[in-house]
């Protein structure tokens, strides 16, 4: 992809990220257009099928896409579950369980010096069949306004923190900017480290302790087919989101939901 395809998507996800909003700032994320991976706008559509080769990953041979993702893979009743901030010895291990139950499967968006405090927590994750994501390293979130070399360590820093407590063979599939801070660069960075852009699209609000009636609402307010919702398992107390979950996974089973990872 060339500099000024780039920076062509880039505008794309200019237009996105100003409706950005996230761990910490409270508002809906929404995919410009039709939130279809890929479909964001015709020029989104047609900037992000390089076949350059400059999305290569070194050592891979399967390019990532640049664009933010915003949906599952499948059609139909699906969803995908993605949980932020973590992982939390305290948290992350109830949400396992939780999931678990419902035979759901979920994917992790780590901050890097957590997933090293808490090298079991990213086993636990992968051994239950979940996914992880990079979440940076100092989650900052106006890392975009960073120089390349500090978004690069960001993004290949906190991935190789989460590789190292995950182990031989942990795999690290999408970068989600703290507080959907991505950037024409940041996201550029993520790509050149095999890590495809995550977005949301439900966003349930858990980390600021609504109550639980409200993070329901919120989740219902947005929830359709092929939602990506947006919560916490790390970044403190997050007794309120277990409670929502104890109630959403159940009401999502019994209305023929089920449970998938984002397109990567
Ligand atoms: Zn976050």
């Amino acid at each position: 992809m060339s500099r000024m395809r780039i920076a062509l998507a880039g505008a794309v996800a200019a237009a996105v990220a100003a409706t950005l909003a996230g761990c910490g700032s409270g508002t809906a994320v929404r995919a410009a257009g039709s939130g279809a991976s890929g479909s964001a706008s015709p020029s989104a559509s047609a900037t992000g099928k390089s076949t350059s080769g400059d999305n290569v990953p070194p050592g891979g041979t399967k390019p990532v896409n640049p664009l933010i993702e915003y949906t599952t893979g499948s059609r139909g009743r699906v969803v995908a579950l993605t949980f932020d901030d973590g992982p939390s010895p305290v948290w992350t291990p109830r949400i396992l369980a939780l999931l678990a139950q419902y035979h759901a499967h979920a994917t992790f968006c780590e901050i890097g010096p957590n997933a090293k405090a808490a090298p079991a927590m990213v086993k636990a994750i992968e051994a239950a069949g979940d996914r992880l994501c990079d979440h940076s390293v100092s989650h900052n979130e106006a890392m975009s306004k960073w120089s390349e070399q500090r978004q690069t360590y960001e993004i290949a820093g906190a991935k190789k923190m989460i590789e190292d407590a995950g182990g031989a063979g942990t795999q690290v599939d999408w970068f989600r900017a703290p507080g959907g801070d991505f950037s024409p660069l940041n996201r550029h960075i993520s790509v050149q480290n095999g890590l495809r852009p995550l977005g949301w699209t439900v966003d349930s609000q858990d980390w600021m302790r609504p109550g639980v009636p409200k993070i329901l609402s919120n989740i219902h307010k947005e929830l359709v087919p092929g939602a990506i919702i947006l919560m916490h398992d790390g970044g403190g107390d997050r007794s309120q989101t277990m409670a929502a979950l104890q109630q959403l996974l159940p009401e999502l089973v019994s209305k023929g939901y089920s449970f998938e990872f984002p397109v990567k």
